[in-house]
């Protein structure tokens, strides 16, 4: 027995969960643009859920690391810390969900990411998509559309069966498709990291240097890019205080690499070999896993038309033609 979830039950749904949550769902962005059409948002009760999308500009990444966060407020020798809101982030797709749940690892370990983990623990995390559960994901309610419209219900944790006992959905006899979510293979490649270690003279990075703006958009856009900086911003009112915020950054952006009297990172061929060294080779090292999944977002949305699908092909292909020699 299963619990089915009709497409006209969830605007109910949603309603519910809105008294007692901020929810976050893809909305509309743009409607002209074929790329840019949806992003998150905040849920306005009564209005239609999006339960079908291809991409939204932003992960969702943004309600757990946002791209502007005040980690406290400092005030007459006090320290304030902000309180994370208890928030919802639904219709999560398949790799967005992959995503939250390596970023939490990145957080988690070595050192606790107090801010970010203390939203994450007042998260809760609903996905939608075609394909069956992750078996190693963590989910609180995952929602697999056995056809147009008709949802199939999987609890992942205590959080999501209340949530779910919260909705009046039936239960039936169902044979619910096993669809598994694929990987491009190159991905899985098992020489990537010691191809991509050992390419830094490779001539990709010159290459791509000229057609690349150095502009930073595919770290803002990938779920699993995470670099940040961090600023005071005093306010000069009556009371002496101020906050502490951290913001997005890029080691794509020249200045990513100042420091006091020098840069050490001034060639836009070396920060390009850096952001494929850290998702391929630097990630896998530490956390056992590589820093993309697979979500298309940096080749949809890189206005220099560069695929790091090419890049990958090309460096493991030279790779082992080495390897042959
Ligand atoms: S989005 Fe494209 S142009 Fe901008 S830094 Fe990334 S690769 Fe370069
Ligand atoms: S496809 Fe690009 S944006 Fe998406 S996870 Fe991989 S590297 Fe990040």
């Amino acid at each position: 027995m299963a619990k089915i979830i009709y497409d006209t039950q969830i605007g109910d749904f949603l309603d519910h969960l809105a008294e007692e949550y901020a929810v976050f769902l893809p909305t509309e962005n743009n409607p002209r643009s074929f790329s840019a059409q949806f992003k998150f948002g905040r849920y306005q009760k009564g209005t239609k859920p999006i339960l079908n999308y291809p991409l939204t500009v932003l992960p969702p990444k943004e309600f757990i690391f946002p791209a502007e966060d005040v980690l406290f407020k400092y005030q007459k020798e006090q320290i304030i810390e902000a309180k994370p809101q208890k928030q919802i982030i639904f219709g999560l797709s398949y790799d967005d969900l992959e995503g939250i749940e390596k970023l939490r690892k990145v957080f988690e370990v070595p050192v606790r990411d107090k801010p970010i983990v203390d939203k994450l623990e007042n998260t809760i995390l609903i996905a939608i998509d075609r394909y069956s559960p992750p078996g190693s994901i963590s989910f609180d309610l995952y929602l697999q559309e056995i056809e147009k419209g008709v949802f199939v219900a999987f609890v992942g944790s205590k959080k999501g069966k209340t949530l779910l006992g919260k909705g009046k959905f039936k239960d039936h006899k169902i044979q619910v498709p096993t669809i598994i979510f694929k990987k491009d293979p190159l991905l899985n490649d098992p020489n990537l990291s010691m191809a991509f270690k050992k390419s830094k003279d490779h001539p990709i990075w010159s290459e791509l240097s000229k057609k690349c703006f150095g502009c930073g958009i595919c770290s803002y856009v990938c779920p699993l890019c995470y670099c940040y900086d961090v600023k005071d911003k005093p306010e000069f009112g009556a009371e002496s205080c101020g906050v502490r915020c951290r913001t997005w950054d890029s080691c794509l952006l020249k200045n990513f690499a100042e420091t006091s009297n020098h840069n050490f990172r001034t060639e836009l061929k070396d920060r390009i070999y850096n952001w494929y060294f850290h998702k391929f080779v630097r990630m896998p090292k530490e956390f056992g896993f590589s820093g993309c999944v697979d979500c298309n977002r940096c080749v949809v949305y890189c206005p220099a038309g560069i695929n790091y699908r090419k890049v990958l092909k090309r460096v493991l292909d030279d790779y082992k033609k080495g390897l042959k020699k």
